[in-house]
């Protein structure tokens, strides 16, 4: 893996879960890393510490990903501190189960904001930096709700699409910049999330949390396994090397045969 040392990786959601681990893993690449999501303060400077005694310069931007204004003040910071960003990882999420004649409009104008608007909001700052320095890897981690659907996740499904076509519409556009732009589609991730999920579904229905895995949550899921973070963080790092310069535009599913069936 060549190419990454010295740069500078935004990724959003990065206090928790996913964001956490691919932080982790360009760290260790040599990559500085600015974090960003919410949770307790004390847990986010442990983490924050952690990732800089891998040898890199960390800072932490508790930006809300529903502000255009704040995200923009963050890429102002980005710039200041490191002068832009190089990588860009779109990664905060929610998530809301709802029938959709029920579905809550702040529950869907939150996921439309976080899950998909906050993305063109960094994309539209970060860019021209990658253009002037003539090299950028964006990646957006999508999901296997990108390419297909599941009842009661509409406005999941809907932004996870949305991000698919962001994502190829600005792949085109930068294409011959030196800038890949590509999602990552993940099936079900063991997050702590996720993992309360199986707690709660078990309580609710009174079955074994194995037969929530098996029968509820991995239903579509053909390897029966979780896809481990270290996964999605793999990927991420290959997409940021220059094997992949040609990769853009792509879904580069992670989901244990999901979208195949
Ligand atoms: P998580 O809950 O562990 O992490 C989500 C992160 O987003 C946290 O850091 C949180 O603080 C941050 N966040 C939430 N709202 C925010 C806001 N308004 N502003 C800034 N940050 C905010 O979840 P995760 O499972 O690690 O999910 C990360 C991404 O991966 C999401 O986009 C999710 O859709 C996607 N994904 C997850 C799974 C899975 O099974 N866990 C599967 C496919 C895709």
């Amino acid at each position: 893996m060549s190419g990454i040392k010295g740069k500078t990786a935004l990724i959003t959601g990065s206090t928790s879960g996913i964001g956490l681990g691919i932080a982790q893993s360009l760290a260790d690449s040599g990559v500085n890393i600015i974090m960003n999501g919410f949770g307790d303060a004390e847990e986010i400077e442990r983490n924050r510490s952690d990732l800089e005694g891998r040898g890199v310069k960390v800072i932490y931007n508790g930006a809300d990903m529903t502000k255009p204004d704040e995200i923009s003040a963050m890429l102002s910071q980005a710039q200041d501190e490191f002068g832009g960003v190089d990588i860009l990882i779109n990664n905060a999420g929610i998530q809301f189960v709802s029938p959709v004649d029920e579905f809550p409009d702040e529950k869907w104008n939150a996921i439309i904001a976080i899950n998909l608007s906050a993305a063109f909001h960094t994309m539209k700052h970060a860019i021209p930096q990658m253009k002037k320095n003539g090299w950028g890897r964006v990646i957006n981690i999508c999901s296997a709700h990108g390419l297909v659907a599941s009842p009661y996740k509409s406005a999941y499904v809907a932004a996870k699409h949305g991000i698919m076509g962001l994502t190829k519409s600005a792949a085109l556009e930068v294409a011959q910049q030196n800038i890949t732009v590509n999602a990552v589609c993940p099936g079900y991730v063991h997050t702590p999330l996720v993992d309360g999920q199986i707690d709660d579904t078990a309580n609710s229905r009174g079955i074994s949390r194995e037969e929530v895995i098996n029968d509820v949550i991995l239903a579509a899921q053909w390897t029966k396994k979780f896809v481990d973070v270290k996964s999605v963080a793999g990927i991420v790092k290959f997409l940021c090397s220059d094997d992949a310069e040609n990769i853009t535009g792509a879904p580069i599913t992670v989901d244990g045969g999901w979208t195949a069936a």
